[in-house]
């Protein structure tokens, strides 16, 4: 028994995951519920390190040292209670499994709680980056008890992304479901993030005209500057390609139905239970299931709307410019959302999360790795307790030169019927937030009326009824 980590479950992630640990100098035990996968790992990239292939959970095991790392990468949810259910008696106290898949949070929590009962310690962890994040470093959210982290995190430091400064994208999260439930948020500002460039996309090309390559370029140009990310980089590689079949931009003959898999819903779910509202996140995966309609949408077609006027050249590359306005005050505003649900889950759960590590963790190999993630980061070193993104000095100044902007693209957008719900939740939240009064207060004064549900005063401690049937006078409740 020599293997100082183990990894069953070898389709891409896992497989990538194991090789990564090879490169960098560890002894990896490799099992797949079909040994052929195994095998075929070794055979091609036996020569990147030293493998151990096990054809049976008794042999995979049985390589581990003690206490043993068993890291899975199966199919998310029953799969995986099938895999532990396989492993775990035949693991001893002190060993540790590592759930590397996209558990919910709330299965993390259960199995964790289960497998601590026997001594053994469950890391749920999340890793984001995708196949090539596996392979040469991903961004690593791993969750469960501190004592398993001080045995695994140099590991996950080593395979781990490393942000520009060079410090490894993992930190311990923090106990049970902590990192589940922060690669989860991770997941529904990516969806957030990925609408709002869809939405600046629309404007660009319904609204100033431009193409998909004119677009393409002007997705580069932002990417050098405070929008610099990954995922408007793939945005400018993805519009810039031309299809071979039809000689047309790619973007053109593609079906315009987005798919999900479940990370970003879940994440409005929770947000639902946990009363914050996370608008932009939801706008986004509402937005995704729109687009699935097609009967809906086919049936709608024939609906009247406005006439677009075109842009001549230079009113088009100024509108461009607020378009980024928009973008940047949108993402803003999206990132404040998805912080603001990891200080409320970690707060119901008392995970004691450090959202600076979290935004420090998310600069290198994730999908939302960006330079914008260094400015949160600074934001809550500079004030750890920080009541939200948007109160943070450098955030409230950049929106302030932004929002005149982000107004006037709105406008634009509902003059010439483009759909951007992304842009408009993000601005309507901001509008609320800083609201001197909001109409929350006629709301408590109809439910008050209808079902007397009682109010509070501005001017008074206590509840209040008004008895609107009869005289209404008011009553202390
Ligand atoms: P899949 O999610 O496609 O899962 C395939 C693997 O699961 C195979 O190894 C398969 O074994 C195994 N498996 C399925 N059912 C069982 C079972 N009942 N018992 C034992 N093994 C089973 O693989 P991916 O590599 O795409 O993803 C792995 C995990 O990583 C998932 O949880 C995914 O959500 C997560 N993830 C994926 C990312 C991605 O970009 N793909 C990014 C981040 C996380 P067999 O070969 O025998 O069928």
């Amino acid at each position: 028994s020599s293997a100082q980590i183990g990894v069953t479950g070898l389709a891409v992630m896992g497989r990538n995951l194991a090789r990564n640990f090879a490169r960098n100098g560890y002894t990896v035990a490799v099992h797949n519920r079909t040994a052929a996968r195994t095998h075929a790992l070794v055979e091609e990239f036996g020569h990147e390190g030293r493998f151990i292939a096990a054809e049976t959970a008794k042999e995979f095991v049985a390589a581990l040292e003690r206490p043993r790392r068993l890291v899975i990468m199966v199919k998310a949810g029953e799969p995986t209670d099938a895999v532990i259910e396989e492993f775990a008696p035949l693991l001893e106290p002190g060993d540790m499994i590592i759930d590397g898949g996209n558990a919910h949070f709330a299965d993390t929590r259960r199995r964790e709680r289960e497998l601590r009962e026997k001594g053994i310690h469950f890391v749920g962890t999340g890793i984001s980056g995708g196949e090539e994040g596996a392979l040469n470093g991903p961004s690593i959210m791993p969750g469960g008890s501190k004592e398993s982290y001080e045995s695994l995190g140099p590991m996950l430091e080593k395979i781990s992304a490393k942000a520009a400064d060079g410090s490894p994208c993992v930190t311990h999260v923090g106990p049970d479901g902590a990192g589940h439930f922060v690669k989860m948020v991770h997941n529904g500002i990516e969806y957030a993030d990925m609408q709002l460039i869809g939405e600046a996309y629309q404007l660009l090309h319904d609204v100033a005209g431009y193409s998909p390559a004119q677009i393409a370029d002007i997705f580069r140009t932002w990417n050098t500057g405070r929008l610099d990310s990954y995922l408007i980089e793939i945005t400018a590689e993805v519009l810039s390609h031309v299809d071979a079949a039809t000689g047309k931009p790619f973007v053109d003959v593609v079906v315009d139905q987005a798919e999900q898999k479940g990370t970003g819903r879940w994440t409005v779910q929770i947000a639902l239970d946990l009363g914050v509202p996370v608008s932009g996140i939801a706008e986004a995966v509402f937005a995704r299931s729109l687009s699935g309609h097609a009967a809906l949408r086919e049936a709608s077609r024939g609906l009247a709307g406005p006439k677009a006027k075109p842009m001549g050249e230079s009113e088009a590359a100024a509108f461009a410019d607020r378009v980024e306005q928009a973008l940047y005050a949108s993402k803003i505003v999206s990132y404040t959302q998805g912080f603001h649900e990891i200080a409320a889950g970690s707060e119901e759960y008392g995970w004691d999360i450090d959202l600076g590590a979290v935004a420090s963790i998310w600069r290198g190999g994730c999908i939302i790795r960006a330079a914008f993630l260094d400015r949160i980061r600074a934001a809550y070193d500079a004030r750890p307790d920080l009541p939200s993104l948007l109160s943070d000095e450098t955030f409230g100044r950049e929106i302030a030169e932004a929002q005149d902007d982000w107004r006037e693209v709105l406008i634009a957008a509902v003059r010439n019927g483009v759909p951007t719900p992304g842009f408009a939740a993000a601005l309507a939240y901001y509008d609320a937030l800083r609201a001197e009064r909001l109409p929350a207060a006629l709301t408590q004064g109809q439910r008050d009326y209808f079902g007397a549900h009682t109010y509070r005063r501005t001017d008074r401690e206590g509840s209040f009824h008004t008895l609107w049937g009869g005289d209404r006078s008011e009553v202390s409740a």
